[in-house]
């Protein structure tokens, strides 16, 4: 899971092999203040895992490409730099692992830190927990020291990680490499999902609490994402046979706010919020609750997290209490009151 689809889907994508997919810029709070970061995501020949059978809720290998060289990621990397401008951060997102040699080749990631080295800029990456050895990070170390790494480790549930999700890891390879990265001194920024398939809207909160919980021990920062229905995954499967409800944002907001407990930053932004593919409630109530989580996520300002009340609260109390009991599994209950009404 990577943090970049909402921005990417917004954006024209180039297709050729030395453009960048999007580039642009954003706020990032780090350490009491509001800095301006760049994001780029760079083009490579995608996950391994995804080549091996991938996540069922990912389908960002739209945008990789077989036959990516080194020297097509650091065009790609060079031609989006002016885009970016003078930022102190510095976000670089693949479709998966920038420690993976077999995706981003040697010289093109010592080509990325060390231009981050010499303009001073934080950059943060992401990985799976395999590729966060102490050999390649004291590597990436010994060219540039101001790094945040972002693992996607999801769920802290073993069989939620294999069963639902099809991860390809397990909570103890998390727990080696966010140890490997603590001992470094190196931010871990974990991502934690909402709603993988076939968890009901109350078991996905408990199991995204309870994995924040996990998390906020060796992360810097915490990323909470509610899944996306994205094309061609299982999960637009499941959805297109109503077997899927991306999470309520009244499940988002409760998570994020459950996450005060245990003294970590935490940031959100839904992707898709507020569409039917995304973590949406009732159409009336959606933006305030995605503005306030936006804001919430520049600012650690927990008074930002504002709702409404709105009465699309009560159905979603009520889904939380009967989903599994009526269905005997997970269903888009929501959509079927809908239709019950026409
Ligand atoms: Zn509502």
């Amino acid at each position: 899971m990577t943090g970049f689809e909402s921005d990417s889907c917004r954006r024209p994508r180039r297709k050729d092999d030395g453009s960048a997919v999007a580039v642009w810029t954003e706020k990032e709070f780090l350490k009491g203040k509001l800095l301006d970061a760049g994001v780029i995501i760079l083009r490579t020949g995608g996950c391994s895992h995804f080549h091996t059978g991938g996540c069922s809720m990912c389908g960002y290998n739209t945008v990789s490409k077989m036959g990516i060289s080194a020297e097509h990621i650091v065009k790609q990397f060079e031609r989006a730099l002016p885009g970016i401008g003078d930022v102190q951060v510095l976000k670089i997102y693949t479709s998966g692992s920038f420690l993976d040699k077999a995706e981003v080749p040697e010289e093109a990631a010592r080509r990325i830190l060390e231009e981050c080295s010499s303009r001073g800029m934080r950059l943060l990456v992401e990985s799976r927990p395999e590729y966060v050895t102490g050999e390649r990070v004291d590597q990436i170390l010994s060219v540039h020291d101001d790094l945040e790494i972002a693992i996607g480790f999801e769920s802290a549930n073993d069989k939620v990680l294999r069963y639902s999700i099809n991860k390809g890891f397990t909570v103890a390879d998390y727990d080696l490499a966010a140890d490997i990265l603590n001992e470094r001194k190196v931010d871990l920024r974990s991502y934690v999902l909402i709603k993988p398939p076939f968890l009901t809207e109350a078991e996905a909160i408990a199991d995204a609490v309870a994995t924040v919980k996990h998390a906020a021990r060796t992360s810097a920062t915490i990323s909470i994402n509610a899944v996306n229905v994205q094309k061609g995954t299982v999960v637009d499967k499941l959805w297109r046979n109503w077997a899927y409800r991306p999470p309520w944002l009244w499940s988002v907001l409760q998570v994020v706010r459950a996450s005060e407990d245990f003294g970590v930053k935490v940031v959100c932004d839904p992707v898709g919020g507020g569409s039917i593919r995304g973590a949406h409630n009732c159409g009336e109530c959606d933006q305030t609750i995605i503005d306030g989580l936006k804001d919430f996520s520049i600012s650690q300002n927990r008074s930002r997290l504002g709702s409404k009340d709105c009465s699309c609260k009560d159905m979603w109390n009520m889904i939380l209490d009967i989903e599994g009991l009526v269905t005997g599994g997970t269903c888009d209950l929501q959509r079927f009151f809908r239709s019950q009404r026409r």
